[in-house]
């Protein structure tokens, strides 16, 4: 019996509908700002991810999934998003494109090598967005407001966005001077891995997972009181946007993030939901104006944000989330073997036409078909027997309007789309949401 690699999950059928409503939600939210989908290969070269995420990083020093190809290539599975859409916004010039702003998002599967618990997977998936090419304040503010907004059409109202500034180079610098300091008298109290961070990268400190709740690090001088004016002017006024927009947010002084390109604004989304334990975080991002250039692209400020959608998808099952009520339009059920025939040719046709339309294969009894019927949530079922077939006619019951008619056979396609096409009650009868529904998109 083969088990599947630690650390990684199947997603069963049963589940996708969940998954699909909340892609669903996330392109629909996506076009409302205006933003379009990449797809970037998941594995790159491994440098790629040494020179945009760091050498000293968590994700790159201890986490990457890294192997030589067959002609001697150093390859690695994508431990994180931006990278490769960084990569390709160079490689494909999409900066020369006529807009001088490119907004785009991207969904897939991610790879970190760690240890495994709720929440918190080998093999997981982010769905991420990115713009490139504003420094204003206000495109922070976008991005921001559009990853709460997500959340809200979810219905996910339990977050609070963390919010804090790192500064540029300058100021990253000054900063980084006075956290040193201030660490020194305390440093071998710390864990090993801070340790290494206060050789390599002394701002990870603060995000360490193990001395989160050390006094050195809740002590720690704040960034924001290193930042080079116009560096603190940027950081008023993304806070000024987003109160306009009514996001709420908490400014936290020791927020760092982990990856080593993040300059000025850095964000996280928490939520308080209890059954994701420890792995609260739902979304981080923030500001990189340096990475295009560090990847060699022309200088570009950038922005962008990413969701763990496992950890989406614990809040929505907490929430007690249905996704979208998995439904079809027709069952059709035949009885007898001389009916089969028809029965396939009227099922092609009305799956032809855009029905989602289901019948039995496994030669059932009435009663069992009309039970398959329901567990396929059939609006319309048909009945077609051997008298039926005899008179030309087909049986179709509606489920939602409880009427039952018997109709000529060959007009059971058509017969079904006019009845579909009638107006729709005002309450949406999928979750029974007065009038339109954001969620579910039923009708
Ligand atoms: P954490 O602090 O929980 O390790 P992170 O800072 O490493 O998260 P990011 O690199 O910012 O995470 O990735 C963005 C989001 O991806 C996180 O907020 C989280 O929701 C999700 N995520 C990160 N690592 C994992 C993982 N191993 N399994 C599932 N989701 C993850
Ligand atoms: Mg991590």
């Amino acid at each position: 019996m083969y088990q599947k690699v630690k650390g990684t999950y199947d997603l069963l059928p049963k589940d996708t509908a969940k998954w699909i409503a909340v892609e669903r939600a996330i392109r629909n939210v996506s076009k409302l700002f205006n933003y379009k989908e990449i797809r970037t290969p998941i594995f790159e070269k491994t440098e790629l991810f040494h020179r945009s995420v760091g050498d000293s990083s968590d994700i790159v020093s201890k986490e990457t999934y890294d192997f030589l190809d067959r002609g001697n290539r150093s390859i690695t599975l994508r431990p994180e998003g931006t990278a490769g859409v960084v990569r390709s916004y160079i490689e494909n010039k999409i900066y020369a494109e006529a807009s001088s702003i490119s907004k785009m998002y991207y969904m897939g599967p991610i790879f970190r090598y760690e240890r495994p618990q709720k929440g918190r997977y080998r093999q997981f998936s982010q769905f991420g967005a990115e713009m490139f090419g504003s420094n204003s304040p206000m495109a922070d503010a976008e991005v921001i407001s559009y990853a709460v907004s997500i959340l809200k059409s979810l219905k996910i109202n339990d977050v609070t966005v963390h919010i804090n500034s790192l500064g540029g180079k300058e100021s990253k610098m000054l900063y980084r001077e006075a956290l040193v300091k201030h660490l020194a008298p305390g440093i071998n109290n710390l864990c090993g891995d801070c340790q290494t961070r206060y050789q390599n990268n002394p701002l990870r400190i603060l995000d360490c997972k193990v001395d989160q709740e050390n006094e050195l690090l809740l002590n720690a001088p704040s960034t924001i009181d290193y930042l080079t004016n116009e560096d603190k002017t940027h950081f008023e006024s993304v806070l000024a946007f987003l109160d306009v927009m009514k996001v709420d947010y908490v400014v936290d002084k020791n927020l760092v993030r982990g990856l080593d390109y993040y300059t000025n604004t850095v964000f996280e989304i928490k939520t308080s939901i209890a059954n994701l334990g420890a792995q609260n975080t739902i979304c981080g991002g923030g500001r990189y104006n340096n990475l295009v250039s560090d990847l060699s692209g022309p200088a570009t400020p950038a922005v962008g944000f990413a969701f763990g959608f496992e950890r989406l998808l614990l809040v929505l099952e907490a929430l007690e989330y249905q996704g979208d009520i998995d439904y079809t339009h027709l069952f059709i059920i035949g009885l007898g073997d001389s009916v089969k025939e028809d029965v396939m040719q009227m099922t092609n046709r009305c799956r032809m036409g855009g029905l989602i339309t289901e019948t039995d294969l496994n030669n059932k009894n009435l009663k069992q078909q009309f039970k398959q019927s329901e567990i396929n949530n059939a609006r319309f079922i048909a009945i077609y027997g051997e008298n039926e077939k005899l008179e030309g006619k087909i049986n179709l019951k509606d489920k939602q309007n409880n009427t039952e008619v018997t109709i000529d056979k060959h007009q059971l396609y058509n017969y079904i789309v006019a009845e579909l096409m009638k107006p729709a009650p005002s309450s949406c009868s999928s979750c029974g949401e007065e009038d339109s529904c954001d969620t579910c998109g039923g009708e």
